[in-house]
């Protein structure tokens, strides 16, 4: 009975249903002898559970885990088997080590989880496993799979968003934005890229897909999911706000720039809200100096009442009456600024249906680029790729073939 096998040692070492023998000190590590032959396998050639002893392999000395700093290894002694069924003959014990590694399951399970926000390095001086194997067991075990897919899901709630790659190319990166899963990071950042991984999720399931203000993005969305509504994540209608108010301030102030005037910036990209009297009597002086930035602040402010309505009738309201006013002004900028709101009016008020964003999108590209840092260095964009993705395995547990 596998049962009575159980001990301290085993517990420790999560080898519940082996025998284990003699722990003994080796150098710089701790040895512990492991039978596996107490449990009986299955042909992996035809599942036969019909198998008769076929004499002994090689014993194998594998590393396990790490204890007081040490290498904790064990040295297996290996059952071989055949099979009634179809004759194929295989050695027992491939459930603790997959073949040919010298790490068994769980010590490999375990540092590619240190790797998640460690470099190589810092993994083989904390563990001692070298480059070579932790690549090995990222190219085996990470891929676009490996992040725990939404197959079971009802309904679907798409962010796509981009980010930069390694200076300066740029990525996208999908997620689930309700259920807060990254789904993937794309190798680069071309469109028909981003499709072909698309398709790959249920289009009938997705109800909402969340950009930013691009058509490129606008387009793939509305082809793969027609059914699915595009929302405009709110921050970047109001960052957008704020780049073309910060563009006019810089505009006005080189057309001045022989009388050496310099403009504030910060205080026109503050919410008015949060301004205190004195300070909204400046912007107000401000403006009334340079009535050229009045229609960009007036519609920036605007854009902050719009995202503080409750109902997507009130919203709507607002957002019809800016871009009835920007198109009546006498600014180019200010006009198209209209057209382009005008041109994204549904996805940005279908922002009140759910209440959907892309915060967690965005949070995954911070802490993309905190793992970038962590990583920096690493040449080969495919490692560099998987390293990544291994950042957002969320548990030990998903690493399927381990
Ligand atoms: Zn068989």
């Amino acid at each position: 009975m596998a049962k009575s096998r159980e001990n301290g040692t085993t517990i420790l070492l999560g080898l519940k249903g082996y025998e284990v023998g003699k722990v003994t000190k080796e150098g710089k590590g701790i040895v512990v002898e492991v039978q596996t032959d107490l449990k009986k396998p299955v042909c992996p050639c035809c599942n036969s559970t019909r198998l008769y002893r076929h004499g002994r392999a090689k014993k194998r000395k594998v590393l396990h885990g790490w204890s007081q700093g040490k290498k904790v290894y064990i040295e297996i002694a290996r059952q071989r088997w055949r099979c009634r069924e179809c004759g194929h003959s295989f050695t027992g014990g491939a459930e603790l080590v997959h073949p040919h590694s010298r790490l068994t399951r769980q010590a490999e399970a375990e540092a590619l989880w240190q790797l998640r926000d460690r470099s190589f390095n810092q993994v083989k001086r904390e563990l001692g496993v070298g480059y070579g194997t932790l690549r090995r067991l990222l190219e085996r075990e990470i891929d676009e799979e490996a992040l725990g897919f939404i197959k079971e899901e009802e309904e679907i709630f798409l962010g796509i968003d981009e980010h930069s790659f390694r200076h300066q190319e740029l990525v996208h990166t999908v997620t689930e934005v309700k259920k807060r899963k990254m789904l993937g990071i794309l190798r680069d950042d071309r469109i028909a890229t981003l499709k072909m991984f698309l398709k790959k999720i249920p289009a009938k399931k997705v109800k909402e897909v969340c950009i930013d203000m691009k058509e490129s993005l606008r387009k793939v969305a509305e082809e793969v999911f027609p059914k699915a509504k595009v929302v405009v994540d709110p921050f970047h209608v109001i960052a957008d706000s704020n780049r073309r108010m910060d563009e006019a301030r810089r505009i006005e102030q080189d057309v001045l720039r022989k009388r050496r005037v310099k403009i504030p910036k910060r205080i026109f990209l503050i919410g008015r809200e949060k301004l205190g009297v004195e300070k909204r009597q400046g912007v107000d002086e401000l403006l009334d100096k340079y009535p050229s930035l009045k229609g960009f602040y007036w519609a920036k402010e605007k854009i902050r009442e719009l995202y503080r309505q409750e109902s997507k009738e009130e919203a709507a309201r607002i957002l019809d009456n800016i871009i009835f006013n920007l198109k009546l002004s006498d600014d180019g900028e200010l006009i198209r600024w209209g057209n382009t709101l005008k041109r994204w009016k549904e996805p940005i008020l279908n922002h009140f249906d759910n209440g959907t964003t892309n915060g967690f999108t965005e949070g995954c590209n911070t802490k993309i680029k905190m793992l970038k840092r962590v990583s920096y260095g690493l040449r080969n964009v495919e490692v560099y790729w998987r390293k990544m993705l291994l950042g957002f395995v969320p548990s030990r547990s998903c690493f399927h073939t381990i």
